[in-house]
């Protein structure tokens, strides 16, 4: 992070000597106001009054909390990085743009100067005044724009590397969030895969105890619902429960072989319904 250019954005929105502020939050989260007025040896009323110009810019955001002993509320402040870097963007953008324009100035148009004042003027308003100083009437000087052009040149140059610099941040910062969005989809689909099979297997179960408690009072039906193999199956259990009770009467004063025959009568009509 270009923690001195940070400095200079602060000081040109929040004033002389507040870029400070930048050393305490860059980093960090939710810091007390109250320690930040510490570090800066400030009034708790100043370190806001710097944050809140701050916060016009959304550069920091806050969070309040109630302090449960004095009553009143605390700020806790955060820096916001990708807001600091896109304003320092805007910010250097600008002042490139200014840059130029005095650069194709000093190309293009003559200055004049006059030497025992140090003052220089622009041509139109030398000639305004005849060609000598407004202050002291000596003659100008026609300025060497050599240097100025050198200078400017260096400016922009260097402002340009810091442009550069900055938007390679905000890349970084913004990939990074990118990424993060991107794991956070993947994880709510996958959870959304995982909650609808769950539910899934709810309504499954759901439906199972229904149809059991539906059986349940209905008797013996559910089973019959079921395959055509069980249905065989049920149809000799009740034949089978049948003819021991129509036995019963019997089977008090008949010997047990009598009983042993009728059970294979019982089998024999059984395979006959099953045929049909
Ligand atoms: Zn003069």
């Amino acid at each position: 992070m270009q923690i001195k250019l940070l400095h200079d954005l602060v000081e040109e929105l929040a004033g002389e000597n507040t870029g400070r502020i930048v050393d305490i939050l860059f980093g960090k989260k939710n810091v007390n106001e109250f320690l930040i007025a510490k570090k800066m040896d400030l009034t708790i009323n100043q370190v806001r009054n710097i944050l809140y110009k701050l916060s016009a810019d959304n550069l920091v955001s806050f969070e309040r909390k109630k302090d449960k002993r004095k009553g009143w509320y605390i700020y806790y402040w955060t820096l916001n990085t990708e807001k600091c870097l896109m304003k320092l963007e805007l910010s250097l953008v600008n002042k490139i743009e200014k840059l130029k324009i005095i650069l194709e100035n000093r190309e293009t148009k003559r200055f004049y100067v006059c030497k025992p004042c140090g003052i220089e003027v622009t041509e139109e308003k030398a000639l305004d005044h005849g060609f000598s100083c407004e202050e002291c009437a000596e003659v100008y000087e026609l300025s060497d724009n050599s240097g100025p052009i050198r200078d400017t040149k260096a400016k922009i140059t260097r402002t340009e590397k810091s442009l550069t610099l900055i938007k390679d941040e905000l890349e970084l910062i913004r990939e990074k969030a990118r990424k993060k969005k991107a794991r956070a989809e993947k994880k709510a689909e996958k959870e959304e895969v995982e909650r609808k099979e769950l539910m899934k297997q709810v309504r499954a179960a759901a439906r199972k105890k229904v149809a059991e408690a539906k059986a349940k009072a209905e008797g013996k039906t559910l089973p019959v619902k079921k395959t055509a193999a069980k249905k065989k199956a049920v149809v000799k259990k009740i034949t089978t429960k049948k003819v021991p009770v129509k036995k019963a009467v019997t089977r008090k004063s008949v010997t047990k072989k009598k009983a042993v025959t009728k059970k294979k009568a019982g089998k024999k009509v059984v395979k006959k319904k099953g045929k049909k």
